[in-house]
């Protein structure tokens, strides 16, 4: 098998190679060629973590694994260690013996951020200029970086629970060569995308801050019980997803399905409009809406992306297993 450590995935991987890895997946998904196993996600009774596993089976590109890993809320504190710890493991379809271990952590970040980059250039009108950012974590700096390159943006406009966080984003706006501006929630009207991408419990951007023709990503609600945007806005929305399944029961939809405002058959895969069976955007001021989960098969697909340049330039550590 081949291991492919943490520290040496960052020379391996390149956005492009992200999204291209999501982008052919979500398409096979929706053809039916790749399936996610279900979710395994527990609260450990251990240091507040959340851990689980995120597997499934890619038939058209031949990738069979998991991804063990969650989120440890105190490792940065007490340890110096990002929250989100992850590992991907990789099989051989063909005979079960394990492939490879890659670390998982750049990689989430990589793939999450390649999901919502996928659906603004399927979903977002061509002649958006103004990108609008809720949440300025560690993920929301991947997400902006990726958005950036999708469309000709002219300006970064950027809303924080926590105000004192938005360096984090600005700098990245910044870097791009792209203005950036602190708004308040309903200064969101000004964006042609948004993309949210917080831990948040309860709804901050409301349907009447989101204009019409917006495309909204929203990728922060990964759990039970987290929520980014109102219910109603679902409702404005044309809602597409990764997986439906998990996009109502764990994904951004719950609620308003919960509230019986939309049904299951309201939700789309975004790999429908890549294969050109759903028309996607329709008109220039219909909303879309992105419910990015998180699916396993992302995190495979780009773990088989950096096992294969690995083995290439001679990185991949092999160990007879
Ligand atoms: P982080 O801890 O670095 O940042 C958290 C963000 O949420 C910050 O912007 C913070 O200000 C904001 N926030 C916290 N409490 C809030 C509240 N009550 N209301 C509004 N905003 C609040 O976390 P991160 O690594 O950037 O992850 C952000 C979210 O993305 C998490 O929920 C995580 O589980 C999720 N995630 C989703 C995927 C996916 O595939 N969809 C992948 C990775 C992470």
């Amino acid at each position: 098998m081949y291991i492919v450590p943490e520290k040496a995935v960052a020379d391996l991987v390149t956005r492009e190679a992200s999204f291209d890895a999501v982008e052919k997946v979500f398409a096979a998904m929706a053809s039916g060629d790749a399936y996610n196993f279900p979710v395994v996600r527990e609260a450990i009774g251990h240091e507040d973590a959340l851990y689980g596993f995120k597997g499934g089976f890619d038939r058209a590109g031949l990738t069979l694994g998991l991804k063990a890993g969650g989120y440890w809320p105190n490792n940065l504190e007490k340890r110096g260690l990002i929250n989100h710890q992850s590992t991907v493991f990789l099989f051989d379809p063909d005979t079960g013996k394990v492939k490879a271990m890659v670390g998982g952590n750049l990689l989430t970040a990589l793939r999450t951020a390649a999901a919502s980059s996928v659906s603004i250039k399927h979903l977002a009108r061509q002649d958006a200029k103004v990108i609008g950012m809720i949440g300025a974590g560690h993920q929301a700096k991947f997400q902006l970086r990726a958005a950036l390159e999708q469309r000709n943006f002219e300006k970064v406009i950027g809303w924080n629970f926590h105000p004192d966080m938005l360096p984090n984003i600005e700098k990245v706006a910044a870097e791009a060569g792209v203005p950036f501006e602190a708004v308040d929630l309903p200064g969101m009207r000004d964006a042609d995308v948004i993309i949210s991408i917080t831990s948040a419990f309860a709804p901050s951007l409301m349907a009447d801050h989101v204009s019409p023709g917006t495309h909204v990503a929203c990728m922060g609600t990964d759990t039970k019980g987290k929520q980014e945007v109102e219910a109603a806005l679902l409702v404005k929305s044309t809602v597409f997803t990764d997986e439906v399944a998990q996009s109502i029961t764990i994904g951004e939809a719950q609620h308003a399905v919960a509230q019986g405002l939309i049904q299951e058959s309201d939700v789309a895969q975004l790999g429908a409009v890549i294969n050109g069976t759903n028309p996607g955007r329709t008109s220039d001021d219909q909303i879309t809406l992105f419910d990015g989960t998180g699916v396993g098969l992302q995190d495979l697909a780009v773990a088989a992306s950096v096992v294969e340049v690995a083995v290439e330039k001679g990185i991949a550590i092999e160990v007879d297993f």
